[in-house]
């Protein structure tokens, strides 16, 4: 049994979506009967985030002792350093970071038992499913600019002084942001519009008069932003999982820089049209924010990029 001392090397941050590397464990995880958690030294697969489990893991298959096994889901897991005592999701009590644990990407696989024996150590090859990963991360780096979008649209809002997000906008979103989804081509933002919204400065009163013109005013600011064709990537501030990661985005007015756990398009030249529905509770206190993602085909910008360097 291995003792994890090290964090999972994570290469989705640069877009990877394949490489080989050694099993170092092979944990029975809280899920159906046969299923196992492949741990190995370092893979290309996205997990679920335990604490904002915004964008979906990847799917793929990892070739392990001459078996094509579907990766069925991917979660972070946890062991504190030293150890092999592995948690997975919301058993981890430790914030992401935290210096006393491995921070490790736990493949979901069914496997044999008897086959989970002979896997530790053995060399697999990990490939992700590159069609979900492009739609995922256009729909995570559309919901990035739909953000930067809603805080300039109510931007007159705000009676006080209120934070600002990199574009130097008042911070709608970090004041109401309550939760957060993507799947394929699709972001849903949900956000409070409470008495603690109100006590900020911000005008709750004339918020239903926007929200009918919103969605429109919204998909105008994302479609000025992708004509830029502005570049994105994901920095992190070290090779392991546990690492903060920041998305950048080169837009003209300013390189814009937020934490992101997720992955992105290469530029904003990927997104081909982006449609946003908005709406408000009859009660006025949830307003949700739906964007349907359209993109260039995969390698589309990439082959832009060449045309471009040539
Ligand atoms: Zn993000």
């Amino acid at each position: 049994m291995n003792l994890f001392e090290h964090d999972t090397v994570a290469t989705f941050p640069a877009g990877c979506l394949d490489g080989s590397s050694t099993v170092l464990a092979v944990v029975g995880i809280d899920v159906p009967a046969g299923r196992h958690g492949v741990i190995v030294a370092g893979t290309p697969f996205h997990p679920l985030d335990h604490r904002w489990p915004d964008q979906p893991a990847d799917t793929g298959i990892i070739e392990l002792l001459g078996h094509r096994l579907p990766v069925l889901d991917c979660v972070v897991g946890a062991a504190p350093r030293g150890t092999a005592d592995v948690l997975v999701g919301s058993a981890i009590p430790a914030r992401r970071g935290d210096d006393a644990w491995c921070w490790l990407v736990v493949h979901v696989v069914e496997l044999d038992p008897s086959l989970a024996t002979w896997a530790v150590g053995a060399s697999v090859r990990l490939t992700v499913d590159g069609k979900r990963r492009w739609d995922l991360s256009g729909a995570h780096t559309a919901c990035h600019l739909s953000g930067f979008a809603i805080n300039a649209a109510l931007a007159g809002y705000w009676r006080k002084p209120v934070a600002a997000d990199a574009l130097g906008t008042p911070d709608f979103e970090r004041q109401a942001l309550v939760a957060s989804s993507l799947s394929e081509l699709r972001y849903h933002d949900t956000y409070r519009i409470g008495r603690s919204l109100r006590k900020a400065g911000f005008d709750t009163d004339g918020l239903p008069s926007v929200v009918p013109s919103l969605g429109v005013t919204l998909e105008k600011r994302m479609c000025d932003w992708t004509a830029t064709a502005a570049p994105v990537r994901v920095t992190a501030a070290g090779p392991g999982l546990g690492s903060i990661r920041t998305w950048t985005c080169d837009l003209p007015s300013g390189t814009v820089r937020v934490p992101c756990g997720g992955t992105h398009l290469t530029d904003l030249a990927g997104l081909a049209g982006v449609r946003v529905e908005v709406s408000l509770s009859a009660a006025g206190d949830v307003l949700d924010v739906v964007g349907t993602v359209e993109l260039h085909p995969v390698g589309a910008s990439a082959r832009a990029d060449a045309r471009v360097s040539r």
